[in-house]
């Protein structure tokens, strides 16, 4: 038995006659950019984030760019996040001339460490940017006391992190403005690129809405330099269909995670710390191993698929190389690099292909 990482066939399978007749729907309709698909995608997301405003975007790097240009975050200006994670957090930072700050993360939660944000914060300082790391909940509290403390503001990176609850609320409204991405694997997946920024802040929901559509409120009146990106219709037809699934699905990923906390605990791994105030949406389940290339290869012999995120991080990739810090600068984020590693977790794993891995990874121990 080979136990696929992620079936992403299976999700489509299980909503086929569903997601075909809403496709069918949004080519007949005749819109083709914007329309009555995206508004009703942008509404039911809004609503299930708990969050006034939804903009549907082309995808999660712009969601995260577009929220910090409207943010008015320029070049000399500093934005904190995490020394781990993916490249795109990151990257977004890039995009609009700022310099990252690299804080260590605390490797019980792999999340920002509020105490070394406060230590971070100077006068450059614009914005803040948690990410809820493989769908685990950053400490969103404390960072919003930061924020509001320095006049900053809070930017969350969501992209992993649909249907995760922050005590007992839906991720979503808690800071300035909040990106998320549709990338086909995540919890909650387009069948392409795609992307939102769900906020409370009209006046950001605004900004962000007109830089995505060339700078303009009004056709042939452009205000801003804006860029083009725009969720699809045909791609918000599937997500309104995809959503009505979401706690569903992420509940079968609880299920998965509660078996393999239950059933590994004693082999010898570093398991996921759950912090009492988060509900996890489970989008990855990652643990920490001394030995983890060993590992791996024990698991693939034994048919179990597994990946590695991340397995370098952003400070250590050539992309990087003019920020002048070397290995060893970044220890934290350099073991996490080394040590981590994902089993497989998603609402298409069984229960029998769960147990299966279990006694994979219980065999490695042994
Ligand atoms: C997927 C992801 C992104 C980027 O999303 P895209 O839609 O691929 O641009 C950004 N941040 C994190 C944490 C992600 O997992």
């Amino acid at each position: 038995m080979t136990i696929p990482f992620l079936d992403l066939g299976a999700a489509y399978r299980e909503l086929a006659s569903e997601i075909d007749a809403v496709v069918a729907r949004s080519l007949a309709s005749g819109w083709y950019i914007g329309g009555p698909e995206v508004t009703a995608f942008e509404e039911k997301f809004a609503a299930f984030c708990e969050a006034d405003h939804c903009v549907g975007l082309g995808n999660g790097l712009d969601a995260l760019h577009l929220a910090l240009r409207a943010m008015n975050v320029d070049p000399g200006d500093e934005v904190i996040l995490a020394s781990n994670g993916y490249v795109a957090t990151m990257l977004a930072v890039s995009m609009v001339g700022a310099t990252p700050v690299l804080v260590e993360p605390d490797p019980a939660t792999h999340n920002l460490d509020p105490a070394r944000v406060e230590e971070a914060v100077t006068e450059r300082t614009k914005v803040i940017l948690p990410t809820h790391l493989y769908g685990q909940p950053a400490d969103l509290d404390p960072l919003l006391d930061i924020a509001g403390r320095h006049g900053l503001r809070l930017l969350e990176d969501a992209a992993q992190a649909h249907g995760a609850r922050y005590k007992g609320r839906q991720v979503g409204g808690h800071g300035n403005a909040v990106a998320w991405s549709f990338y086909p694997s995540k919890n909650l997946g387009a069948l392409g690129d795609a992307g939102a920024v769900t906020t409370n802040d009209p006046e950001l929901a605004d900004r962000i809405r007109t830089l995505g559509n060339y700078g303009s409120h009004r056709r042939y009146v452009n205000e801003v330099r804006g860029v083009n990106s725009r969720l699809d219709p045909v791609q918000a037809a599937v997500l309104s269909v995809k959503l009505d699934r979401l706690e569903a699905w992420n509940e079968r990923r609880r299920r998965t995670a509660s078996h393999y906390l239950d059933k590994l605990a004693g082999s010898g791994l570093t398991l996921p710390h759950v912090p009492h105030w988060a509900d996890p949406a489970w989008h990855l389940f990652v643990v920490r191993s001394p030995r983890r290339d060993a590992l791996q290869q024990s698991l693939a012999a034994a048919g179990v698929q597994t990946l590695i995120h991340y397995p370098i991080p952003p400070h250590l990739q050539g992309a990087y190389a003019d920020l002048g810090l070397p290995k060893g600068s970044l220890p934290v984020a350099e073991q996490l690099a080394d040590e981590v590693l994902s089993l497989p977790i998603g609402p298409h794993l069984s229960d029998e292909q769960t147990l299966a891995v279990i006694k994979a990874v219980q065999e490695y121990a042994a």
